[in-house]
């Protein structure tokens, strides 16, 4: 036990020491945490639907409907109607001959990608990519292969050096990037396919709700619905929901349901967040102006940050600072956290060392107005 308080000790003397916040409460892109409110700039909620009355009348309505619990796998009792219906919505969303859930985004990654791959075959994974991806892979066994971040000629390189080597082979990006708040270059990416023969799996986690002429993801803006055979995200992100979807072909789905572990062997989403989940699905459609919103404030917001002289990344609702140092982008966090800002800082190792930054994710709540404080009060650094 020794060996364990002292990581601690080390983490905490490097700046690196991870807590949890206990947050009062929340409402409307405001947060409370210590008897101090603060404008939220870390959250998902995008599209600031985690408070939308539509989605809680439908929860409510399942849990008076269902009960609390699915209690049980899906496989076994807890294969609700409900569950069906998200389904049927996804594939319409996505444009996808079948849609299936999972509990959570990073169970659909590890359940999905341990399924489709084993030993005898190998991946081809951006090397930004979501933990839950690369945890996928680990478990899957496949041997494999990490291409710099974006680089397309990396990753030709590597498939033409690599995939003749191995039976079954996967590309994994994800489409919008979580700490770097770019985009992947998804169109190049599948047009390899003519080159070489994969599964091209994307993970629209930052893009769902947000991206394309109906909101469904990056990969329906670009127009490669076709080319990519698993298109992966969450409810958790704009959705303001929880599980994952994957929307894909049927001979996957009917494959995934017999072979995926974290599928097979969890207890069903309950019926209110399966619910909730179409309710957030059909606002997508109702209310564009959401994600319009949320686009023009982006552009806004990262020009005027790059006319203040500061480092950004991307081109997405996902705004990084970049700042280098960790006691540099501490500072700075708790600078903003005095003007009544909650940003967090993201250090190592979830990114590089010396790459350290201050993450503003934008929402639907973060009007010009705020965001105007927010650039006032970083003119004085
Ligand atoms: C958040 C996230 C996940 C995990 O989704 P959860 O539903 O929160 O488990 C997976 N992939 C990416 C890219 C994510 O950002």
């Amino acid at each position: 036990m020794e060996g364990l308080a002292q990581f601690l000790k080390f983490k905490e003397a490097d700046n690196l020491l991870r807590q949890l916040n206990p947050i009062q409460s929340r409402k409307e892109g405001r947060i409370i945490i210590e008897q101090e409110e603060y404008i939220d700039f870390s959250s998902n909620d995008y599209l600031g639907l985690s408070c939308h009355p539509k989605i809680r009348e439908a929860a409510i309505n399942a849990w008076q409907n269902w009960g609390s619990s699915s209690c049980a796998s899906r496989l076994l009792s807890g294969d609700f109607s409900l569950h069906h219906q998200l389904e049927d919505k996804i594939r319409q969303f996505k444009n996808k001959p079948a849609g299936l859930i999972f509990n959570s985004g990073y169970q659909a990654n590890i359940g999905i990608i341990s399924a489709l791959v084993g030993k005898d075959d190998c991946v081809f994974i951006d090397r930004l990519a979501h933990a839950s991806l690369i945890d996928g892979v680990v478990l899957s066994k496949a041997k494999f292969f990490r291409f710099r971040h974006n680089d397309l000629e990396h990753l030709d390189y590597l498939l033409a050096k690599e995939r003749n080597s191995f039976k079954r082979a996967l590309v994994i990006t994800e489409t919008v990037f979580s700490m770097d708040g770019d985009i992947a270059p998804i169109k190049a990416m599948a047009e390899f396919k003519n080159k070489y023969d994969f599964l091209f799996m994307v993970d629209e986690a930052h893009a769902t709700g947000i991206y394309g002429e109906n909101g469904s993801g990056l990969v329906e803006e670009e127009g490669v619905t076709e080319q990519v055979d698993l298109i992966m995200g969450t409810f958790s992100k704009a959705l303001a929901g929880f599980g994952a979807y994957l929307a894909c072909s049927q001979t996957i789905k009917d494959y995934l349901i017999n072979t995926a572990r974290s599928f097979i062997y969890s207890t069903a989403l309950p019926p209110a967040i399966i619910a909730a989940n179409i309710a957030s699905l059909d606002l997508i459609n109702q209310e564009p102006f959401r994600r319009k919103v949320l686009l023009e404030n982006t552009a806004y917001f990262r020009q005027e940050l790059i006319n203040l002289g500061f480092s950004t990344l991307g081109q997405t609702q996902i705004v990084p600072v970049l700042l280098g140092k960790v006691e540099k982008t501490l500072r700075l966090s708790q600078y903003c956290k005095g003007l009544g800002f909650w940003v967090m800082p993201i250090r190592p190792p979830t990114v590089p060392n010396n790459q350290a930054r201050l993450r503003f994710s934008l929402s639907y709540w973060h009007s010009k107005d705020i965001l105007n404080k927010v650039l006032q009060g970083l003119k004085g650094v």
